[in-house]
């Protein structure tokens, strides 16, 4: 059922094919399509290496009450396995990783991964990847494809006192579900998608819930309501109404958001200003509260925060939006400049993610010994998102740059991995043993990137993980259609190719 690729002719004769012995590199959402998609283009020799006891990436570390995707579900799947069966537009964290379970399981691609194996070094010699796990030596192969995600290395702040504290403390990627928060007074540092979520999720059991806000946020407003069991039925039943429903939401999450945020000047940029501003102003009655929630940047500078019940939260009698900065974490709690101490049980850390490690922290050598830490020294770059100069035959996907911010991370991961496949597919038919990312290509791509990002929303007065250390967003700056047209056929006047036989 997924083998309908329109325009992409990937297979030439499977007696032609060299046989390729391919590693992927994580089991999260494009760790699985990887796997899936390469052994329909025929390839069968794929080992995929995931670090933890279980797939599903994201999806397996973030379990904090109230986790959400904020790409509708229906477009946040693969297109290959629509599920008829998502609970509600946004689907729970919990459903998203058992549907992804659900289709590794539907596509045999657990009997490929190698779980408890966490990749320490990957050098390349005589055209190919000698890999190194946790578990030793893994030989080498002709192909990788690092599918190791972006928002994962948890970014603890820089507080002083943290380690002092008395309650418990965590990071909400690495929540611990033996802390009762029922009853307990709770503090959340951080006001990022995931901190809202959070806020809305617990605010009924806690005894108090301080919300430490450094930076207010805008909020799309969202009636995330269940997706009626009669609806569910009618997808099932018929799959067109399904895929009619993806078109729509795909065309509609484009044009009204993807589009948008890569042109400031938008008419669809103002529309999402003024919904958020009306919600704030709906919402929030009291002017002093609406005043410290209102931010003095543009909305969806910062990732757009999407949410239906944060409002409501933050106004309830137990929820306190301390906005005096933090000024350390005591024993008893965190006490903030104004010198109040605001005493807690349990703290919260939403404080985010390191976002620029990608395949890092593996120790990866090119064929010249020059490593990716190296090549990387001012920042993580890679033509189109998926190719670096240096490292033949070794594939992103999600990597540096790409459009993390505007689009559903698996549609993305799905037309990057067509377009790879083309790339893998000039090694096995033999007009070529490697395949590398040209240096002059990637530079003439970055200044584009950077050219165009100043046209961005991203770029008008925020602070936000999408700007790199340069303060340019590390994102696609281009509107959706572009990253498809790009991703559509590779050019390979972008690419070395050596060691071709036709
Ligand atoms: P985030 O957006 O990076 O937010 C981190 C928050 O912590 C910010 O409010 C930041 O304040 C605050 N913070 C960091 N260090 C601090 C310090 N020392 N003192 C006080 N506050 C501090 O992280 P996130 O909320 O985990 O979200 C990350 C991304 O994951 C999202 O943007 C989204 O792409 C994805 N995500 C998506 C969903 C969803 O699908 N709904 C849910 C969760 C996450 P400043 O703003 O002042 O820096």
């Amino acid at each position: 059922m997924c083998s309908e690729r329109a325009g992409t002719p990937l297979i030439h004769s499977l007696e032609r094919a060299r046989s390729l012995r391919v590693a992927v590199i994580g089991a999260g959402m494009a760790g699985i399509l990887a796997v899936i998609r390469l052994r329909e283009s025929g390839i069968t020799d794929v080992t995929c290496f995931e670090k933890a006891d279980d797939l599903g990436g994201t999806w397996r570390e973030n379990t904090y009450p109230g986790i959400a995707c904020d790409v509708p579900s229906h477009v946040y799947s693969y297109s290959f396995a629509p599920n008829p069966d998502f609970s509600r537009m946004f689907s729970p964290g919990g459903e998203i990783h058992e549907y992804l379970r659900q289709v590794a399981t539907d596509h045999g691609v657990l009997d490929v991964v190698r779980f408890g194996e966490e990749v320490l070094t990957m050098s390349y010699a005589d055209q190919g990847w000698s890999v190194v796990t946790t578990s030793g030596v893994q030989g080498r192969f002709d192909v990788v494809i690092a599918a190791t995600g972006v928002l994962h290395h948890p970014r603890f702040p820089d507080i002083d006192g943290l380690d002092t504290f008395e309650g418990k403390i965590f990071h909400s990627a690495r929540w611990d579900h033996s802390v009762e928060l029922t009853g307990r007074r709770v503090g959340v540092i951080g006001t990022g998608s995931t901190a809202v979520q959070i806020t809305g999720a617990v605010i009924d059991d806690v005894a108090r819930l301080s919300l430490f806000q450094r930076t207010p946020q805008w909020i799309m407003p969202v009636d995330n309501q269940p997706i009626a069991a009669e609806q569910r039925t009618a997808f099932r039943e018929d799959p067109e109404r399904l895929r009619e429903l993806r078109e729509f939401l795909e065309r509609s999450f484009a044009e009204n958001f993807a589009d948008a945020v890569v042109d400031a000047d938008s008419e669809a940029l103002a529309k999402i200003e003024a919904i958020c501003r009306t919600h704030l102003e709906m919402q929030v009655s009291d002017p002093e509260l609406r005043h410290r929630l209102t931010p003095d940047y543009r909305a969806a500078c910062k990732r757009l925060v999407v949410s239906g019940d944060f409002y409501d939260a933050i106004q309830r009698p137990n929820a306190v939006l301390v906005t005096d900065p933090i000024d350390r974490i005591e024993p008893g709690g965190i006490r903030t400049v104004d010198g109040t101490l605001h005493e807690l049980d349990v703290i919260v850390l939403a404080t985010g993610f390191h976002v620029d490690k990608f395949v890092r922290p593996i120790a990866l050598v090119g064929p010249d010994g020059r490593s990716l830490e190296e090549a990387w020294a001012s920042g993580p770059t890679a033509y189109l998102s998926v190719a670096i100069p240096g490292f033949p035959n070794l594939f992103l996907l999600n990597g540096p740059n790409g459009p993390v911010g505007n689009f559903s991370l698996i549609q993305v991961a799905e037309l990057q991995m067509d377009y790879i496949l083309q790339l893998v597919e000039l090694l096995r038919d033999g007009r070529a043993t490697t395949v590398e990312a040209r240096a002059d290509a990637t530079a003439a791509f970055e200044a584009d990137r950077i050219e165009a990002a100043r046209g961005t929303v991203w770029v008008t007065g925020c602070n936000s993980w999408y700007l790199d250390a340069h303060g340019v967003p590390a994102a696609w700056p281009w509107k959706f259609q572009r990253f498809r047209d790009v991703m559509a056929a590779p050019d390979l006047s972008a690419f070395e190719l050596q060691g071709g036989t036709t």
